[in-house]
C-alpha cells in the first residue's frame, strides 16, 4: 500500500508537471490612467486624480486581477508592463498590492520582464528603490525632448535636468535596463535642437530608445494650434525636415551601437523590449484596468473605458472585457503580416505556414513579388522584411497586406 501511495504521489507530481509545462505564455498590461496634468498633444485615456481615487482604482484593479476565472491555470506570465497615464504617480504601497495580487493569482516566470513607465518629476530615489525591491526590472522614462522650451510647449511637467536627476537615481538604486522615449517633428523644432536631444540622451547610455514622430491627434490643444486648420500650422516641420530627423536618428543611434529592431525602436544588443516584441509577434496578452486591450485565443477585447461602467461591471456579474473582434483566419493573416513586418527581422514564412496551414506565397505571392520588385521588401529563404525604402513608406506597404475577396 505504501508503494501504491508513493506511485500515486509520483504520478500526481508528473501530472502537475505536465500542466505547468502545458501553460501558454501570456503578457500582462496594467493600465494606470492618472497624470499630474494633461500634456498638450495627448489623447490617451488618462487624467488627474486624488490619492483617494487612486486607492479606489487599485481596489478595483486587484478585484479584476482576481476575477480571471480559469486563465491563470492556462497561462504563465512572461512580461508585465505598467503603462498609462503615468504609472509612477501611483503610491508605492498600491504597487505592492497590485504585485501581491498578480503573484497570488498567476505563475510568473523567473525571467519575466517587468516594466514601469515613469514620468520625470514623479519619482524620487526612494520610490525607485521601492520599484527595484518589488522586482520591477525595467524603467521607461517619457522624456520626449532634452530642450526645456520644447518640453514647456509640449506641456510636460518636468525639465531635462529633473529627468537626469531621476535617471541617475535609477542607476544608483540598481536599474540596468532603461528606455527613454523621444519625439521628433515637434512644433518649431529644428534639426539642430533634435540632434542636441539625441546627443544628450546618448551621453546617458540608456539600453533602449524609442523615437516617434509627433502625431497631431484631434481633440488636443496641439491639434487646434498646429494642424492644417490651426493658426500656427507652419510651425510643424515639413515632410523634408521630418524625414531628415528620422534619417539622422537612424544614423546617430546606429553609430552609437543601437540596433533598430522595429521601425521606431532602438536597443543595445540583447536589450530589445520583450513585451513590445510579443505584441508585434501577436503573443497573447491580458490588459487590466480602465480601457485596457486584450488579445486572447483569437479574440481582441477592450475593457470599459468609462470609470462608472468599469466599476459597475466589477461590482456585478457583467464582463469588464468587451469583445471587439473575433478574428477570422484571414484577419489573423493580415495582422501577422502588418504587425510582424514592423520588426527589422520581418516575418517568417515557416511560422506563417505553421500557424495557418497554408504558405505565405499562396496567399500573398503576387504582392510579395511586386513589392520585392519595387525595392520595398527583402525576401530570403525564410524571412520577409521591409527594406530601408520600405520602412520609409511603411504605412503604404503594410496596407498592401489587407486581404480582399479576390485574394482569398
Ligand atoms: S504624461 Fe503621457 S499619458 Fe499623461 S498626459 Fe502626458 S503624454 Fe499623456
Amino acid at each position: 500500500m505504501g508503494v501504491n501511495i508513493v506511485l500515486a504521489a509520483q504520478s500526481l507530481q508528473a501530472m502537475k508537471g505536465m500542466i505547468i509545462r502545458m501553460k501558454k505564455d501570456l503578457e500582462l498590461y496594467i493600465h494606470i490612467p492618472f497624470c499630474a496634468r494633461k500634456c498638450n498633444y495627448c489623447d490617451f485615456l488618462s487624467g488627474p486624480a486624488s490619492q483617494d481615487e487612486m486607492l479606489k482604482y487599485t481596489d478595483f484593479l486587484c478585484k479584476e486581477i482576481k476575477s480571471q476565472g480559469s486563465l491563470p491555470l492556462e497561462y504563465r506570465v512572461v512580461s508585465i508592463f505598467f503603462g498609462g497615464g503615468t504609472p509612477s504617480l501611483l503610491p508605492l504601497e498600491q504597487f505592492g498590492r497590485i504585485f501581491d495580487t498578480i503573484k497570488e493569482c498567476f505563475e510568473i516566470v523567473s525571467t519575466c520582464e517587468i516594466t514601469i513607465e515613469c514620468n520625470p518629476g514623479t519619482v524620487t530615489k526612494d520610490k525607485l528603490f521601492g520599484y527595484y525591491t518589488l522586482g520591477i526590472n525595467r524603467l521607461s522614462f517619457g522624456l520626449q525632448s532634452a530642450n526645456n522650451e520644447e518640453l514647456r510647449l509640449l506641456g510636460r511637467i518636468h525639465t531635462f535636468e529633473e529627468f537626469v536627476e531621476n535617471y541617475e537615481h535609477a542607476r544608483e538604486v540598481g536599474f540596468q535596463n532603461i528606455n527613454i522615449d523621444l519625439m521628433s517633428a515637434l512644433p518649431y523644432q529644428t534639426l539642430e535642437s533634435y540632434e542636441t536631444t539625441l546627443e544628450k540622451v546618448l551621453k546617458l547610455e540608456p539600453e533602449h530608445i524609442s523615437a516617434y514622430s509627433l502625431i497631431l491627434e484631434e481633440g488636443t490643444s496641439f491639434y487646434e494650434r498646429f494642424s492644417e486648420h490651426g493658426e500656427e500650422k507652419d510651425a510643424i516641420p515639413d515632410v523634408i525636415l521630418d524625414r531628415l530627423m528620422y534619417e539622422h536618428t537612424k544614423e546617430i543611434l546606429h553609430s552609437s551601437g543601437y540596433n533598430r529592431y522595429e521601425i521606431s525602436n532602438y536597443a543595445k544588443p540583447g536589450r530589445e523590449c520583450l513585451h513590445n516584441i510579443g505584441y508585434w509577434k501577436r503573443m497573447e496578452y491580458l490588459g487590466l484596468g480602465l480601457g485596457a486591450s486584450s488579445f486572447i485565443d483569437h479574440v481582441r477585447y477592450r475593457n470599459f473605458d468609462a470609470i462608472n461602467d468599469y466599476v459597475k461591471a466589477l461590482n456585478s456579474s457583467l464582463e469588464v472585457r468587451q469583445v471587439e473582434e473575433v478574428l477570422s483566419k484571414y484577419a489573423e493573416m493580415e495582422e501577422f503580416m502588418f504587425l510582424g513586418l514592423r520588426l527589422s527581422k520581418g516575418v517568417s514564412k515557416k511560422e506563417f505556414k505553421q500557424q495557418f496551414l497554408i504558405s505565405m506565397e499562396e496567399i500573398y505571392g503576387t504582392k510579395l513579388m511586386q513589392l520585392q520588385k519595387n525595392g520595398l521588401l527583402k525576401i530570403d529563404e525564410d524571412h520577409v522584411s521591409l527594406t530601408d525604402i520600405g520602412i520609409d513608406v511603411s504605412n503604404q506597404v503594410l496596407a498592401e497586406f489587407l486581404l480582399d475577396d479576390t485574394d482569398i
